[in-house]
Formats: structure tokens, sequence, C-alpha cells
């Protein structure tokens, strides 16, 4: 660096989803390269990133708040390099400067791989900058990724999405899909294996379109089927998949596979099939629940999880009580619930009857309410089973105890020792709450 007052650290904040904290992990590898190491706080930093998200409002207001704060720590450290980078970068891009004008560099969701560059021109009195334009290679398969996680590693597998769902803002600044090799993902996949992770999640808006941009040949079926047959790694999990694009035989060859996780991610976002159809989301809810049904019958110990928007545009309070209804039809395991949050050029911004806030809110409540009780039920049911555990690491509310998860994504925090940590072990369930499962007396360990 040709700039000796710059602290030679970094931090990046991330907002969002495990894509974001994924393409945190790259940019981490590449300001690594530079010889810029992690810094322990934003005060020691002398490269601040922040990685955001723009999914919803709240997102936004967020990254605002936060780097209106860092103000005055670039007027007494005027050297600070200040950049935002992700989705509200690539949806916002100029407007930063003009209410941040202290930022000093505006990075998009697609040139991570630049960064070096763009700091180096920043060094040299060239910014602000701004970098939105998309790429025209998949540049991502060439960037380096450093993992603070030893065991279980974020593997990209596809960026972007072709979907344009009425309420989400991805398709607009992720861009259309690209999916990587099947070739780049088993090398990638070998090396981790190699390196003792024990465990994968396969990222992708839609992991479901895998493939489809890449030609017939390839789907998200078959990279699952080769991926299974790597040795070393113990479980593939896979998220966000989308129910219109998941086939009956997908669960067939899920139920074979050994390694692939018992546990389905399927966003409903609705139980009514208007509502449904409005957010252009191409199924019904009778089609949910064949997907359902398929997935009981063939591994009835599988658990089922899904995303809800309530208060979407027009949401009467019958069709809310569908949704209500779905869940405690299909009895989810766990659900992410939202208000439904207008992002700007998505249809649904656009659409009449748009539900007050209080209303959301009020409806967003008592779903939460119907899913606490519904999640902690499915979890005592979860009491006197034993469950294959793989150890995460310490329990962060309780140090002297260990944490881990089932193959079907429940958190487990039971006792054990240091020595277990990134291996499979046999639990004995307990307890069962809201939150996950208590365990004890490791009945033997696998591995
Ligand atoms: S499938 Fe729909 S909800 Fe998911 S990222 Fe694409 S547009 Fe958004």
């Amino acid at each position: 660096m040709n700039n000796p007052t710059l602290k030679q650290s970094y931090y990046i904040q991330t907002y969002g989803c495990q894509m974001n904290v994924s393409d945190t992990e790259v940019m981490e590898a590449v300001l690594e390269q530079m010889n810029f190491t992690k810094a322990s706080c934003i005060e020691e930093a002398g490269i601040i990133l922040f990685n955001t998200c723009c999914v919803r409002e709240n997102a936004d207001l967020k990254v605002y708040g936060r780097l209106g704060e860092l103000k005055e720590n670039k007027r007494k450290n005027p050297e600070l390099i200040i950049g935002v980078v992700g989705c509200l970068s690539q949806k916002d891009g100029a407007n930063f400067l003009k209410r941040f004008p202290y930022i000093d560099l505006v990075l998009g969701t697609y040139k991570h791989g630049r960064l070096p560059y763009l700091i180096q021109e920043v060094i040299a009195g060239k910014g602000p900058i701004i970098e939105l334009s998309e790429r025209k290679v998949r540049e991502e398969e060439e960037l380096p990724v450093k993992r603070e996680n030893e065991i279980s590693a974020y593997v990209p597998i596809s960026y972007g999405c072709d979907q344009f769902c009425a309420f989400c803002i991805v398709p607009f600044v992720r861009g259309k899909q690209r999916s990587r090799h099947p070739k780049t993902l088993m090398k990638e996949v070998q090396n981790l294996a190699e390196s003792g992770y024990k465990e994968i999640t396969l990222l992708g808006q839609n992991v479901n379109t895998y493939g489809f941009d890449l030609g017939p040949e390839h789907s998200f079926d078959e990279l699952l089927k080769l991926l299974d047959g790597l040795d070393g790694i113990e479980r593939i999990r896979y998220i966000t998949s989308h129910p219109k694009f998941f086939p009956l035989d997908l669960v067939d060859t899920i139920a074979r596979l050994k390694k692939v996780c018992e546990h389905f991610h399927l966003p409903l976002q609705s139980g009514d099939d208007e509502v449904l159809k409005r957010m252009r989301r191409g199924y019904t809810y009778n089609d949910y629940k064949k997907l359902v049904h398929r997935i009981r019958a063939l591994i009835p110990h599988a658990s089922i999880t899904t995303d809800l928007i309530v208060g979407f545009p027009g949401e009467t309070e019958e069709q809310f009580q569908k949704t209500l209804e779905a869940y405690q039809e299909i009895q989810f395991d766990q659900a992410f619930m939202f208000s439904y949050s207008p992002r700007e050029k998505t249809r649904a911004a656009a659409f009449e009857n748009q539900i007050p806030e209080l209303e959301k809110k009020e409806r967003l409540h008592r779903l939460i309410a119907c899913s606490n009780k519904i999640v902690e039920k499915k979890n005592k049911d979860q009491v006197g089973t034993i469950q294959e555990i793989l150890v995460e690491g310490f329990s962060k509310k309780n140090a002297n105890r260990l944490t881990g998860r089932t193959r079907t994504n429940r958190i487990v925090v039971f006792d054990g020792s240091q020595e277990m940590i990134g291996t499979l072990q046999k639990i004995h369930i307990e307890n069962g709450y809201s939150w996950g499962l208590e365990g004890n007396a490791a009945v033997s360990s696998y591995a």
C-alpha cells in the first residue's frame, strides 16, 4: 500500500442472508491477499465495508443508520476508507454518495474480484468510486474464500434469480441466474472435505433451478447425486428451494441419498391461492401440500420449514386466516415470518390496497404466536429420541455446554467436551423448547 498512515486492517459488517455471508467470505480473502488483516472491532479498522441487504425496508434503514454514525469516525480519521457493497448498494448506487458524501466506495453485487483495484484507486485519491455494472463472465469461480467456520461451509452453486416474484427485489439487484459448473463445485467440495469440513450448505436464490442456464444435462438433482458420492463430507444442506421447481422425484432422490439432510426449507409465502397468484409464485396451496405429502410419505421424520409473508397488498383477513390454517395443517417445524415490505421496481410495490403497517404488524404477531406453539410442540415431540448431532462449538449462551444441529436442522445444546467439536455425536434428547432442544449423555460417537 502506498499510504503509510492507512491502518492495514479491515472490518466487514454483514447484513442479510447466507449469500451475503458467503460474499463476505470472498471479500475477506481478497483483502487478506492485499495484506490487510481482520480488525477486532470497527474502530480498529482502516477499511470498513458494509455488505448490505435490501429485501425489506428495515434492512435499508439499519445500514443508513450505521453509515450516519460513521461520519464522526471519518472526520477524526480522514484516511479511513468506508465502502458499501452488496444488494442495497446495487439498488441505491449514487444516492449513497448524495446522502453520505464521505463514503469512498459503492460496489454492487457483481464485482468483488475488483476490490483490490478499487481500493488502490481510493488510496490513490481517485475516490469516491461507484462500480455497479453486471459482469460478463463468471468471475466468482476464480475468487478465493476465507472461511471462519472449519466444520461447515457455504458453497454458492448459483447467483441471481430469473423468477421475479411480485414482492422480491432480488432479481433486480443480483441479476439473471448464473450457475457454477459442476466440475468447479466438485473440486471445491473435494478440497473442503480434504480440509476436514463435515458439512456443506449449497447456496442459491433458487437452488432447484440450478443448471437451467448451463444446459439440459445439468440439474440440481444431478448435482446432489454427484456431491453425495464424494468422500469426507457427512452432510449436505441447501437453501433456498422454490416449491414450483421441486419435482416429486427430487424428493425420491433426496430420500435415497445418504448425505443430503432430511430438512426441506420450502417458502410457502401464503396459504391463499389468490394471494399466491398475485405473488407470481407459480403454485397453489394444494400443489404445495402434494409436495409435503410426498416428503412425509418417503421421509416421515423430515423437518419442513418455510417463509411466510403477511400483509401482501390486498390480503384480506380471510386470506390471512388461510395462512394461519396452512401453518396448523402442515405443522411446520420452523418458519421465518415477515410483514410485507414494498420494494421499488417490484410489481407488488405498485399494487393498490397496500395494507396499513399496524394491521400488518398485528397479523404478524398472530402468526408468530401460532408458530411458536407449533414449533415448541414439534420440538417436544423429539424428547426421548436419539439424534445425530454435528457438534459446532460451545454454546454462546452457556460456555460450559456444546451446541450442534440435528440432520433436521434443530439446534441442540448439551454437555460435552472440546474434543467433540467437529464430530458427529449421538445425543439423547431430554427437553424441547421453541428455540430448539436440550440433550445429554452422548451414547457413542460416530466419527
Ligand atoms: S424465487 Fe422469487 S423470492 Fe426467491 S429470489 Fe427469486 S424472485 Fe425472490
